[in-house]
C-alpha cells in the first residue's frame, strides 16, 4: 500500500476536488505575488485585494506565504507532489517562520514532516504544523507592541474576552482571578468586570426589526435583551447633528459607530470599538464634525488616508468610495442604524 494521507485520496472523488481547489488557489497566490525586488508590496496589496474582497494586510499575509514557500524547494517538491496544503497550512508555516531569517534551514525537516508516511494518514493540522516548527526555532524575544483586548463570540451565547499583553502581566491576571475565584461561588465573569473596576457606558442598539443589537448587529440573548431594556436609557440619535468643534461628541459616536459596525475600508472587519473617527473631508479644510461627513476606521486604515496614500468619498447615504490604485471600491455601512 502506498502512503498518501487521506484528503490526497485518489480513490475518494470529493478528496481530488479539494487537492483541486488547494492546488488552483495557491497557484493563483504565486500568480499574484510580486517579486520581491522593485515593487511597493502594500501597493500591489491593495489592488490583489481590491480585486479578490480581501483586506491588504490578508492579502500581505498571502504574498509572505508564497515567497516563504519558495525558499523551501524540498518542502515545494512534496507539495507540488500531494497538493496537500490548503492555504490555512501555509500560512501557518510562513507565520510560524515569520522571524527566522533563514526558512530553507528548515526545509528538510518540514519537507520531512509533511511527507505522508502511512496510507490515509491523517494531515497535520494548522495547529500541529505550528507547534512542529516551534519545536525547531528559537524562541523570540516579543516585541514591544501596544496591549490589545479582543473578543470572540463561542456561538452559543457565550463570549471568551482576551488581551494580548506581556507573559508575565498574563499570568499576573490568571493568577488575581483563579485567587478569586477559589474563595468565591460568584461567576469569573463578574469577579473579573470587580478587577477591572471602573464604570462604563456601552451603546446598544434597536434595529429596524425592534430587536436589540450591539453596534456589529449580533443580537442578545432573550433574558440579557430583556435586561438590558430595564437598565438602557433611550436616545434617538441622529445623522445630521453638527458642532463647530473638531471632535465627535458622545452622541455621534454613539450614530457613526452603530451606522458603520466595523473599519469603512474595504475588506476591513475591525469592530467599531477598535476604530477612531474619521471627518472624510479633513476638518481644516471645512469638513464638517457631524455624521454625514464621518465614518470609522481602524488605525492602520486612518494613518493610510491621513498620509494620503489612499482618498475616499462619502455620499449622502454614507456610502463610501475608496480609490485604491487603479481600482474604486464602495463600502456600505454596515451597523444596525439605518443610514
Ligand atoms: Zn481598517
Amino acid at each position: 500500500m502506498q502512503a498518501n494521507y487521506k484528503i490526497c485520496d485518489f480513490d475518494d472523488e470529493l478528496a481530488q476536488q479539494g487537492a483541486f481547489i488547494r492546488r488552483y488557489e495557491y497557484l493563483m497566490w504565486e500568480q499574484a505575488t510580486p517579486e520581491v525586488a522593485g515593487t511597493n508590496w502594500e501597493w500591489e496589496a491593495r489592488d490583489v485585494g481590491a480585486s479578490l474582497g480581501m483586506s491588504d494586510q490578508a492579502v500581505l499575509n498571502r504574498f509572505l506565504a508564497v515567497y516563504t514557500l519558495q525558499q523551501m524547494p524540498k518542502l515545494m517538491a512534496v507539495f507540488r507532489r500531494y497538493w496537500h496544503l490548503d492555504m490555512r497550512r501555509i500560512l501557518a508555516i510562513s507565520s510560524a517562520l515569520n522571524f527566522v531569517e533563514d526558512a530553507e534551514a528548515y526545509d528538510e525537516a518540514l519537507a520531512d514532516f509533511l511527507t505522508p508516511r502511512v496510507e490515509n494518514e491523517d494531515i497535520p493540522s494548522p495547529r500541529k504544523i505550528r507547534a512542529f516548527i516551534a519545536g525547531l526555532v528559537e524562541v523570540p524575544t516579543p516585541v514591544e507592541e501596544e496591549d490589545q483586548i479582543w473578543t470572540r463570540s463561542n456561538g452559543d451565547g457565550r463570549v471568551a474576552i482576551g488581551v494580548i499583553t506581556s507573559t508575565a502581566t498574563a499570568e499576573l491576571i490568571r493568577q488575581t482571578l483563579r485567587e478569586k475565584s477559589a474563595s468565591s461561588e460568584r461567576p469569573l465573569g463578574e469577579l473579573f468586570l470587580e478587577l477591572i473596576g471602573g464604570k462604563v457606558t456601552i451603546n446598544v442598539y434597536e434595529n429596524t426589526a425592534g430587536k436589540l443589537c450591539r453596534a456589529s448587529g449580533a443580537r442578545f440573548s432573550h433574558v440579557e435583551a430583556t435586561w438590558l431594556r430595564e437598565q438602557a436609557a433611550r436616545r434617538l440619535l441622529q445623522r445630521d447633528e453638527a458642532t463647530n468643534a473638531y471632535r465627535f461628541t458622545p452622541r455621534m459616536r454613539a450614530y457613526i459607530a452603530g451606522r458603520d459596525g466595523h473599519c469603512r475600508y474595504p475588506g476591513c472587519q475591525v469592530p467599531e470599538y477598535a476604530c477612531d473617527i474619521d471627518h472624510v473631508v479633513e476638518f481644516d479644510r471645512g469638513g464638517a464634525t457631524s455624521p454625514t461627513n464621518a465614518q470609522m476606521l481602524c488605525r492602520r486604515h486612518h494613518n493610510l488616508k491621513t498620509t494620503k496614500q489612499v482618498q475616499c468619498q462619502i455620499d449622502e447615504h454614507a456610502a463610501v468610495t475608496w480609490q485604491l490604485g487603479q481600482h474604486s471600491v464602495t463600502t456600505l455601512p454596515g451597523g444596525p442604524i439605518p443610514p
